[in-house]
């Protein structure tokens, strides 16, 4: 399960940093010089220390490493650049500072991406190599239908399509739980103006109920008004809406 946008992280503090590749040709992060419970003025310097690597459930798909801060009593992980707690796929890609929505491919914005093409998912496509299991059978006619033979990509259940779609509406504001507080710091943020995201919101019921595809078209339509977003913005969206703890530095 992707869990990556989910609203129940608040309280979980994190880190993240960058990876590096060792002599070994090993990849590993960069050890942070601050811990994410060091409070802006507090002048004692932490003192960092790697406790575990951890094989993860959730989250990217390698080992992570966890830290503990001597000075302030903490233990905390470290996601690579552009994740956030167990999520599984990146919220928003490194060092890119882009507003059009296809190019964030491979980040959550692929449940909008496809949404916005009626792309329902799963998406499932098997090697020739190996044995079909009959009961996706059915599925993979479904999406000879659409033309999506071939992509070479397992994406999640329509369940999780949903999900992603619905999570980032939240991020933006375009959901019915934003009120006016909430909206101005969204604007703030994004440098959206509440009316583009309003307008954004009400254009997802204009043609009937909304839907997986009103809702991906909406954020498309608000996405492209945004000007040169960065990870940092995008984990300080998420902390407003408690999806996780804010993010220093
Ligand atoms: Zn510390």
């Amino acid at each position: 399960m992707g869990l990556g946008i989910k609203k129940v992280f608040k309280k979980i503090k994190f880190g993240k940093s960058q990876y590096l590749e060792g002599e070994d040709k090993k990849l590993r992060p960069t050890t942070p010089t601050k811990c994410p419970y060091r409070e802006d003025g507090d002048c004692k310097d932490c003192e960092i220390f790697l406790k575990d690597i951890r094989d993860r459930k959730t989250g990217p798909s390698h080992p992570i490493h966890v830290y503990g801060c001597r000075i302030h009593k903490h233990f905390f992980t470290v996601y690579p650049h552009g994740f956030t707690p167990f999520g599984r796929k990146l919220i928003w890609l490194v060092g890119e500072t882009i507003s059009v929505m296809k190019k964030l491919v491979r980040t959550y914005f692929d449940a909008p991406i496809d949404g916005v093409n009626s792309i329902k998912w799963p998406i499932i496509w098997y090697p020739q190599l190996f044995e079909k299991p009959a009961k996706n059978e059915e599925k993979r006619e479904e999406k000879k239908d659409k033309n999506t033979e071939g992509l070479k990509e397992i994406k999640g259940s329509f369940k999780t399509q949903k999900r992603h779609i619905d999570g980032l509406c939240c991020l933006f504001g375009i959901d019915k739980k934003s009120d006016d507080s909430r909206l101005r710091h969204i604007s703030d943020l994004t440098g959206l103006s509440i009316l583009n995201i309003r307008d954004a919101f009400d254009q997802q019921s204009r043609d009937g109920p909304r839907t997986y595809k009103s809702k991906s078209v909406s954020l498309e339509s608000l996405l492209s008004k945004t000007k040169n977003m960065t990870l940092n913005q995008m984990l300080r969206l998420g902390s407003l809406v408690d999806y996780w703890a804010d993010i220093r530095g």
